[in-house]
């Protein structure tokens, strides 16, 4: 009897804290991956706006009204995330930065032959894809890559051109 109702209660017992261990395991794991992913974002952001500072800082303008975000096809970002860490950094910003309006565009990816010169997109690459090829590379473009060959004469030696990485293509300001 004492054994049964021991046995019960230490099975509870063990039961509850592997519930609990397992909701650490999960908040922790949710947490980093938010986290991670801010940071990414965040970092970027911080770095366009440091730019565009520094960019103003040379050209002695008082404020800075406008500023034109480049972000590549290619670019690992969300979007939403960026303009949101964008918007979080403005709010601490000094005067310069007050009225500043951030415009982002996507730049669309090209590549270029090196043998032939002939000059194609990443669109018309996506095309001759397979849903699973396509999935795949939603999540890492540079996979598209490691097959790829100029559609003129079939060599592998090419470049990209445009659609990697973030920049600044504009900023617009009062001296
Ligand atoms: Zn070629």
């Amino acid at each position: 009897m004492f054994y049964e109702k021991f046995n019960f209660s230490f099975r509870l017992t063990f039961y509850l804290y592997l519930l609990l261990i397992l909701r650490i395991i999960v908040k922790f794991k949710h947490q980093t991956y938010l986290s991670d992913n801010h940071m990414h974002e965040w970092a970027l952001a911080e770095s366009i706006l440091t730019a565009a500072l520094e960019a103003a800082e040379k050209e002695k303008l008082k404020k800075i009204t406008l500023i034109n975000v480049s972000i590549g096809e290619l670019q690992q970002i969300e979007k939403d995330i960026f303009e949101f860490s964008i918007n979080e950094i403005l709010k601490t910003q000094n005067k310069k930065l007050k009225d500043v309006e951030i415009k982002i565009k996507t730049e669309k990816c090209t590549l270029r032959c090196k043998s032939c010169d002939k000059k194609w997109t990443f669109d018309d690459m996506k095309k001759k894809l397979n849903n699973d090829e396509f999935e795949a590379i939603h999540f890492l473009p540079e996979v598209a890559f490691v097959h790829a060959r100029c559609p003129k004469c079939g060599s592998p030696d090419f470049e990209i051109t445009t659609g990697r990485g973030i920049k600044i293509t504009a900023i617009k300001g009062e001296k």
